[in-house]
């Protein structure tokens, strides 16, 4: 039963020794198992709701025999199957990112990736700056991974900014370092720590107006701490969010 441990011995000899260390793995345990329940549970909540959202648009436009009503009905359904689509996405990369499927390590150009990612920006967003302190910096990462990082933190920047966006690209020996900066709402400090967590949202009502899945940002950080790096969530200089991805430099070869 969940719980049980080994009852230790009173002397201060290798059994005990023993004893303890298997007691400790079984709470390591209890808490993995834990921890998958909570995503698991958390997972179908998400998406029961637009599968619920879904199933009632599309009753209506069964329903309905006015085209006019049907077609934004149909469009409804449209948007929340997309939706669906995106949480499943992020699921399916975290569950093989939680199976250890990790892909070597490689050389990659932040200023060049950077460059990139705001090219795949969508017409109509924010003003984007890229304002680099350095020419070039290379990260000890994974080509696709830096995109989901990227596209990631500057589609959220996108939702919240409400004049500019600036990107910074920095290096120093031993590691690199990106930062996006907007000049949105911000996260209070006591959110702060919470955004990376699965599913979290700081507002339930903003994040379903932005149509956001609450895995984005735990995907970034997980595949950044898993290759050694670092991200952190601040203030930037005009009052909005900072996000601050650093990885280690690139071996020179
Ligand atoms: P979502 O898909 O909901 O955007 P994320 O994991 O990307 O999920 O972000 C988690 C939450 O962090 C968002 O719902 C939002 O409340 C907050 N957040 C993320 N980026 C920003 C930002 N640039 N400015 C303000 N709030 C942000």
């Amino acid at each position: 039963p969940p719980g049980a441990r080994l009852p230790l011995p009173d002397s201060h000899d290798e059994l005990r020794a023993l004893a303890e260390e298997f007691n400790a793995l079984l709470e390591r345990q209890e808490q993995a198992s834990e921890r998958l329940r909570r995503f698991t549970g958390d997972a179908a909540h998400e998406l029961r709701s637009p599968v619920a959202s879904i199933r009632v648009q599309a009753e209506v436009a069964v329903t309905n025999p006015d085209p006019e009503l049907s077609q934004e009905t149909l469009g409804d359904i449209l948007t929340e199957a997309e939706r669906l689509s995106s949480l499943l996405d992020g699921l399916l990369s975290l569950a093989r990112s939680d199976a250890g499927e990790v892909p070597p390590a490689e050389p990659v150009e932040l200023v060049s990736e950077v460059r990139a990612a705001v090219g795949r920006l969508p017409a109509g967003a924010p003003e984007t700056r890229v304002s680099n302190a350095v020419a070039q910096a290379w990260a000890w990462a994974q080509h696709g991974e830096v995109e989901l990082v990227l596209d990631n933190l500057l589609r959220n920047a996108c939702r919240y900014a409400r004049g500019e966006i600036v990107v910074s690209v920095l290096a120093t020996r031993s590691s690199v370092r990106v930062v996006v900066d907007d000049d949105g709402p911000g996260i209070a400090p006591e959110h702060r720590e919470k955004v990376f967590d699965r599913f979290y949202r700081v507002s339930d009502d903003r994040a379903r107006i932005t149509g956001g899945t609450g895995l984005g940002l735990a995907m970034v950080a997980e595949t950044v701490r898993r290759r050694g790096g670092r991200v952190q969530v601040g203030e930037s200089p005009d009052g909005g969010a900072r996000f601050q991805v650093t990885w280690r430099a690139a071996p020179v070869s």
